[in-house]
């Protein structure tokens, strides 16, 4: 994929609010504060089209995305983040479970992991959920640079084994600091927008 243009479009809490259009559409799912926004500048690469550094747990809306005027990109509300209400962590759930359902034109969804962590519960039954619902995941593990290459294969089996992937090298490493794993992540979008 060449990205020609990159636009944001709208955030939404419900269905009402989310844009029309039968386009195919990306999401993006991860703990708070995992590295999503920072990822969708790095690789649609523009430097703050995607608000990074929020308070986590403050962000919980969906925001949309559309990229070359024609598929979208979904950044969905983070999870995990400790200190958010009872409440707060129910309307999230609302919002996740009325997007998958209501979202037809939903092809895939990107789930961000930490390199550096064993995936949480919340990561486990995140991936348990998308699985479940019969959508192609993808894995990226962000931050890549936070830890030394030679670590790499040893977290990313950690993680493939948490998640039940059967092979570590279908996830993709990545760094919003480097750019590592652009590539790999344009060209597994090609191919899944491509289907
Ligand atoms: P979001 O809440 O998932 O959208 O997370 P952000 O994109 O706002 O990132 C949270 C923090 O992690 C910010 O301080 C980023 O600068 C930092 N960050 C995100 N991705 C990377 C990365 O690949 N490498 C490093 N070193 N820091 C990152």
């Amino acid at each position: 994929i060449i990205i020609r243009k990159a636009e944001f479009i709208t955030s939404a809490v419900s269905v009402n609010g989310y844009p029309e259009g039968p386009e195919p559409e990306i999401a993006l799912a991860g703990r708070s504060n995992v590295g999503k926004s920072s990822l969708i500048n790095k690789f649609i690469n523009r430097k703050n089209l995607a608000r990074t550094g929020n308070t986590p747990g403050k962000t919980q809306m969906i925001n949309f995305y559309r990229i070359n005027d024609e598929w979208g990109f979904v950044d969905l509300p983070g999870y995990g983040y400790a200190k958010v209400s009872k409440e707060l962590k129910a309307n999230w759930g609302k919002m996740m479970e009325e997007y998958f359902s209501r979202r037809g034109n939903l092809r895939a969804v990107i789930q961000v992991v930490d390199i550096r962590h064993i995936p949480s519960l919340e990561d486990e039954e995140m991936h348990g959920f998308l699985r479940n619902r019969g959508l192609p995941v993808l894995v990226v593990a962000t931050k890549a640079d936070k830890i030394s290459k030679g670590q790499w294969g040893k977290h990313l089996s950690q993680i493939a084994k948490a998640l039940n992937i059967p092979d570590w090298r279908m996830i993709i490493p990545y760094s919003a600091e480097t750019g590592l794993g652009v590539p790999e992540l344009h060209q597994a979008l090609e191919e899944i927008l491509a289907m």
